[in-house]
């Protein structure tokens, strides 16, 4: 399962958004939320990069709650200027953590690579095989 494809169907998800072709369906149809979220949100790349569970501290709590208060339709989806600024905001959002997440995995392939040689490199201990006496 790559998670940097599933954060960039969101990045998706909300371009559909702000072009006013889609709505918001909350968890139904947040693809990492269909795949983390499960009533506990455990491993979700958002609550990750937030260290908070359920979307909090992100971009998507202040659309939510405008969403509710303000229009109080089923569909959250584009109604005003401000919605168009807080879906924007969740879509450049997601962008950050994909960006973010590329930037682990180069790091990771950069020091898996230096691990590899290193250990290559490395001498036996030398206590390892002598015996006690
Ligand atoms: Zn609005």
């Amino acid at each position: 399962m790559n998670k940097i494809k599933i954060m960039e169907s969101s990045v998706a998800k909300w371009n559909r958004i702000i072009e006013g072709k889609s709505s918001d369906g909350g968890v139904l149809d947040c693809p990492p939320c269909r795949i983390f979220y499960m009533l506990l949100c455990i491993g979700c790349p958002i609550a990750n990069y937030t260290g908070k569970k359920f979307c909090k501290g992100s971009p998507y709590i202040p659309w939510y709650w405008h969403q509710n208060n303000v229009h109080a339709k089923i569909r959250k989806k584009v109604y005003c200027p401000e919605c168009l600024r807080l879906a924007t905001d969740m879509r450049d959002f997601m962008i950050e953590i994909v960006e973010s997440m590329k930037e682990k995995e180069r790091e990771k392939a950069k020091s898996s690579r230096k691990n590899k040689s290193s250990v290559e490199e490395e001498p036996v201990e030398a206590g390892s095989t002598r015996k006690k006496n």
